[in-house]
């Protein structure tokens, strides 16, 4: 159980119990805009900042509503632009989420579980299970607080949910909280610049398709087949790859939005030449962008980040089969906040004595 406090966390509201609740105190319904406003737009951290609101009306809100549940624990910052917070939620469980700086971009990267239960052999954040799924509230909270970590001149412009846990498996939640994060009285980050990470569960990702096509979806495949996949990422065992890949097939039919498949490169693991041909064969056809990640370090795990002889022979294969492939650039590793390093930490209690 999820312990908040007594009271109901505004950013988790849904708009029936704001409008609910200023109706039962005669307010008219542009009150929840205004809150709306204040909070994604102008960026204030309190209620009492919400000066276009009566005094009494902002008073109420406060007694009635928490705004935010986490406190924020640690505050990192690496010299090329990343940012990563250390948030602790109300019952004590810990997350991070991580805003990065290219160019004009500034994306930010946010956790949908404590913890992750997919077990993949390489990346920190499934290394002691899953604890619970976020709330909505906790998700549009780890952004908003991102977002203050902002100068006034720079904006949000994309969303990546690839940090702690598997989105799909905590569905309903994270659509409600991007639903937020894409409209127009939210965030305003277009559908577009919003990116679902997904290890490839296919029944999830057919009701994404049903439900909701119109995010960026990227697949973490890392493998061409499944004797490798089932090592590296363990719930494939359950799935297999084919299965994922028509899955993600019928997302792009229904979104029309080219798919991204995610590979992490492991040096003498998955990144030698016959890889590349197995996973130009498995790709073929599709107009797919290839996102290759070389490995970052993760403390205790035994895999190597691969040479730039080996990344360079596993690209040309690619591109001599006509894929379109992307490198993704390191970023954050120097305060642990790049792909795969986020993870389930406590902060250390400091004793005294
Ligand atoms: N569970 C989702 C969301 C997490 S995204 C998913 O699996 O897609 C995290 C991305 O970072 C995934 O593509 C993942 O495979 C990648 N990643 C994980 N560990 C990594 C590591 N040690 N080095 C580089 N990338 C890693």
């Amino acid at each position: 159980m999820v312990e908040q406090g007594n009271k109901p966390h505004l950013l988790q509201s849904d708009p029936e119990t704001l409008n609910g609740w200023l109706q039962q105190r005669g307010q008219p319904m542009f009150r929840a805009r205004q809150v709306k406003k204040w909070l994604f737009e102008k960026r204030v951290t309190g209620l009492h900042e919400m000066t276009d609101l009566p005094r009494k009306l902002r008073d109420e809100l406060a007694a009635d509503f928490d705004l935010w549940t986490t406190q924020v624990v640690r505050h990192q910052q690496a010299s090329d632009g990343t940012e990563k917070l250390l948030l602790r939620l109300a019952d004590g469980g810990c997350i991070e989420c991580v805003l990065l700086r290219d160019g004009i971009r500034r994306s930010i990267c946010i956790s949908s579980q404590v913890g992750c239960a997919m077990g993949c052999v390489f990346c920190a954040s499934g290394l002691d299970g899953v604890e619970r799924n976020l709330t909505s509230g906790e998700i549009l909270e780890q952004m908003l607080r991102l977002q203050h970590l902002l100068e006034p001149d720079e904006r949000l412009s994309h969303v990546v949910m690839m940090g702690m846990g598997e989105p799909l498996a905590n569905l309903n939640p994270v659509l409600a909280a991007l639903e937020l994060a894409s409209s127009s009285t939210g965030l305003g980050i277009s559908a577009r610049r919003i990116t679902i990470s997904t290890v490839g569960l296919p029944e999830a990702m057919d009701r994404l398709t049903r439900t909701a096509p119109r995010y960026h979806l990227a697949v973490s495949l890392h493998a061409p087949n499944d004797a490798l996949r089932d090592q590296l990422v363990p719930i494939n065992r359950r799935v297999g790859v084919h299965r994922v890949i028509a899955a993600a097939d019928r997302y792009f039919e229904a979104s029309g939005r080219r798919l991204t498949f995610e590979y992490v490169l492991l040096a003498e693991v998955n990144d030698r030449p016959e890889h590349a041909e197995q996973l130009a064969s498995l790709l073929r056809g599709r107009p797919a962008l290839l996102n290759v990640i070389p490995y970052n370090p993760v403390p205790g795990l035994p895999y190597r980040t691969p040479s730039t002889a080996a990344v360079q022979r596993f690209r040309e294969v690619l591109e001599r089969a006509g894929m379109v492939i992307k490198f993704r650039q390191r970023k954050g590793d120097q305060i642990a906040a790049a792909c795969g390093q986020l993870r389930r930490v406590t902060p250390r209690v400091e004793t005294a004595g």
